[in-house]
């Protein structure tokens, strides 16, 4: 991974990262809300706690006041309603009796600390208090309240309890009073006429009882305050006539508050808990996303890339270039686009294995990723196509530089294991300038390039113009128009004498194709039978000239025909089998017909087109080596392939006007040709004096203007015939 896309996996971090973010802060919130939720909840059992604990106090201290004065009322009618009280409270000399019954009782009594005995007309009998005689007046130790207690005890009227109780402020403070008419138990009045008097028991509210309420009724810090007195929990202290005298306060336990206090930790503790318990949740859940995140991450690069070659693959490079068209149309720089295609690849998959085949794309791959540019993009965008993305500011001069190094790479044999594979490479350069070209056109220009480097003769490096364009429309108009004349058949056939060397006389002809272009004239066959060969309408046209040479042909039994085949139709398995259906569909003589092929395919496949010679030759078909001399190889290599016979191309006819060196190479290849037993015609004959050097080297036939242009079959039946009648003149000038 030599570029790896940052920037994706940067995206896709700074995501990750945000959700974890939103995530937690998501968790904190809920996890702070659950804790207000619960402890909200408890402070509200806590407070109804504390309601219920108050309101149970204030019961107990209403009813303790209640019990207080009930039992005062008790006391009282225990001493009021009594045979002897009614017998010595009403006597002369029951003094004595009222003051040991009554008022001695008033020391250390739980039940009453004050006994007041008054009549009828408020005059006092006895009065005393904590044991002692008082000497004041009843109204001044209770200023209010007790003369209307006194009041309501005398109005109650007869048929019920002579008796009343309530609080009432005294000097000492507030106190229970009860008062009773004083009479015998089962009475509820005294005798007629006499002046009744009342029992008046006190029983103050001291600090001693108050302490002993608190004590029995289990109320903590229980006071009595004044009237006026602020307190949260209290109970009022009323008189008879409903005036608040003074109020019991006590301190709130507050049970809820404790209970509160206590269970807080826990809860705090299991809602810490349960938060962790979701952040170890969380972060689990979030390392195992991250990673699943990871992994899809990785799919997607890999789905970027080519797994033989470990580049880019043609999505990638698609993705990288618009990423590079966009920077570049921010930052005014240039994108350039090398395509580069090897020449030769399928030659060695097919010869050494696909095995091979893979190990020498590896070996290109890692040859290019030394030659690039350190940001460069390198992609293998299909079987041995490579591209190359460069920006920046330099990137078309390094990328001119990288094609030039790429040439220089592919100049030198690759080492495969024990093999050696020599490939080359065509080489198309495209550039975006701004970014003003999409990634999709400038691969397409690219592509043109290349295609356009490969046309010219491979090897090379071609940098996209928009004449390639034009060009390329013209040979797809070209390809259209090809198609539909041989829909039509208006192709046709004219034939080119082939004349022995020694006696001139026509021993052949060559069928050479022509086309009458629709609204463009004739059009040279070195123009469509290239646009034929890629556009695999050649195997058609092919059989369709060699049925029509043949068909022709037959009305010349005398001389021989010979037929241009190219490579790629002989590339077809199928080839021979056609050549033989057409030989029989014609009735044509297979020792007559003549093909022609150039030397291209042999030097690439000579095992197969040794296998199809094979099979040709036993058809009884002869084999011609076309256009020899115009490429490299030699004639000892293309002995093993058992031509019947070579022709040498026109370019070393004509090179014979320059003289020296292109003489001797005539002659040594005709020589040698001959040497091997391979007889040779010499094409492109123009002038006499070519023709007699040729004949001179060794060449026993000859074809060219200076004989016949390429012609209709008519006027070959006519040579024929102007031959035939000829002759001996012809003999003569051949011996003169
Ligand atoms: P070629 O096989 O080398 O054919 C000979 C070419 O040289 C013909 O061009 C012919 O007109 C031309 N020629 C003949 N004598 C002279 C001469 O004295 N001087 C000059 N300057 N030229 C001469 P043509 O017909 O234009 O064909 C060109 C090429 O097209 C052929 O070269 C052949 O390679 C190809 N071709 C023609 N017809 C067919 C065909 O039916 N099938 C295939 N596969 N290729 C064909
Ligand atoms: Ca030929
Ligand atoms: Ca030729």
């Amino acid at each position: 991974m030599r570029t790896k896309p940052r920037n994706v996996v940067n995206t896709s971090q700074r995501e990750w990262r945000r959700i974890v973010t939103a995530l937690l802060a998501a968790l904190a919130v809920i996890v702070t809300v659950v804790t207000m939720l619960v402890l909200s909840a408890l402070n509200d059992v806590a407070q109804n706690t504390n309601k219920l604990d108050e309101e149970r106090s204030r019961e107990t201290i209403t009813g303790a006041l209640e019990t207080f004065q009930a039992q005062l009322g008790a006391t009282l009618n225990d001493y009021a309603a009594w045979d002897d009280a009614a017998q010595f409270v009403y006597a002369a000399n029951g003094h004595d009796w009222v003051v040991s019954n009554y008022g001695d009782m008033t020391v250390n009594s739980e039940l009453f600390d004050t006994a007041l005995v008054i009549d009828e007309n408020n005059r006092v009998q006895m009065f005393y208090q904590f044991g002692q005689p008082v000497l004041r007046s009843p109204q001044e130790l209770f200023p209010t309240g007790l003369t209307e207690l006194l009041k309501t005890v005398r109005q109650i009227p007869f048929g019920q309890n002579p008796e009343t109780t309530g609080f009432v402020q005294s000097d000492r403070g507030i106190t229970v009073v009860g008062a009773a008419l004083i009479r015998p138990k089962m009475a509820l009045d005294v005798p007629a006429g006499e002046t009744r008097r009342y029992l008046v028991f006190a029983r103050h509210l001291d600090t001693a009882k108050i302490k002993r309420l608190s004590k029995t009724y289990v109320v903590d810090g229980l006071q009595l305050r004044k009237a006026n007195f602020d307190a949260r929990y209290f109970v009022n202290i009323f008189s008879p006539q409903g005036e608040v005298l003074g109020k019991l306060t006590w301190r709130s336990r507050a049970p809820g508050d404790v209970s509160f206090r206590e269970v807080r930790p826990t809860v705090l503790l299991a809602v810490v808990i349960a938060g962790l318990f979701f952040l170890t949740l969380f972060f689990v859940g979030s390392k195992i996303i991250g990673r699943i995140k990871t992994d899809e991450a990785h799919a997607k690069e890999e789905a970027l890339r080519d797994r033989l070659s470990g580049l880019y693959n043609r999505a990638g490079l698609f993705q990288r270039l618009e990423q590079m068209v966009a920077k570049a149309r921010l930052g005014s720089d240039d994108v350039n686009l090398l395509y580069l295609d090897l020449d030769g690849f399928k030659e060695v998959n097919d010869s050494y294995g696909h095995g091979t085949g893979d190990r020498l794309i590896k070996g290109v791959a890692a040859g290019l990723k030394m030659l690039v540019p350190q940001d460069a993009v390198l992609a293998r965008l299909g079987g041995d196509e490579f591209a190359v993305a460069i920006n920046g500011p330099y990137s078309k001069q390094q990328c001119l530089d990288l094609c030039e190094a790429c040439l220089l790479l592919f100049s030198e044999p690759f080492v495969i294991g024990e093999r050696v594979a020599t490939i080359g490479c065509s080489i198309g350069v495209a550039t975006s300038e701004r970014g003003e070209v999409d990634g999709e056109e400038l691969l397409r220009r690219a592509d043109m390039a290349m295609y356009e480097a490969k046309e010219n003769g491979r090897g090379r490096w071609v940098s996209y113009h928009e004449q390639l364009d034009t060009e390329r429309e013209d040979r797809n108009m070209l390809e259209a128009d090809l198609r539909r004349a041989i829909e039509k058949d208006e192709l046709t056939v004219v034939f080119q004498p082939v004349v022995s060397a020694k006696s001139r006389r026509i021993t052949g002809v060559e069928a050479l194709v022509r086309w009458n272009r629709d609204g463009h004239g004739p059009v040279s066959p070195e123009v469509f039978i290239p646009v034929a060969e890629t556009s695999g309408l050649i195997d058609q046209l092919g059989l369709i000239v060699l049925r029509k040479a043949c068909m022709t042909a037959r009305r010349w039994p005398e001389i021989k025909l010979s037929v241009n085949i190219s490579p790629v139709q002989f590339r077809n398995p199928s080839f021979s089998t056609s050549v033989h259906d057409v030989l029989r569909q014609t009735q044509m003589e297979p020792e007559r017909l003549r093909l022609e092929m150039t030397e291209g395919y042999f030097i690439q496949h000579p095992e197969r087109a040794s296998f199809v010679i094979e099979k040709l030759k036993a058809l009884g078909v002869q084999i011609a080596l076309d256009d020899f001399g115009a490429g490299f190889a030699s004639v000892g290599y293309l002995r093993r392939f058992g031509f019947n016979r070579m022709k040498i191309d026109r370019s070393l006819v004509a090179a014979l006007e320059n003289g020296g060196r292109s003489l001797d190479m005539l002659e040594a290849t005709v020589a040698l040709a001959r040497s091997l037993e391979i007889p040779v015609t010499a094409e492109g004959v123009e002038s006499v004096e070519q023709a007699s050097i040729l004949q001179l080297c060794g060449c026993d036939e000859l074809q060219g203007y200076l004989f016949s242009k390429p012609v209709s079959p008519e006027e070959v039946t006519l040579l024929l015939e102007r031959q035939k009648a000829t002759l001996p003149r012809d003999e003569q000038r051949a011996f003169g």
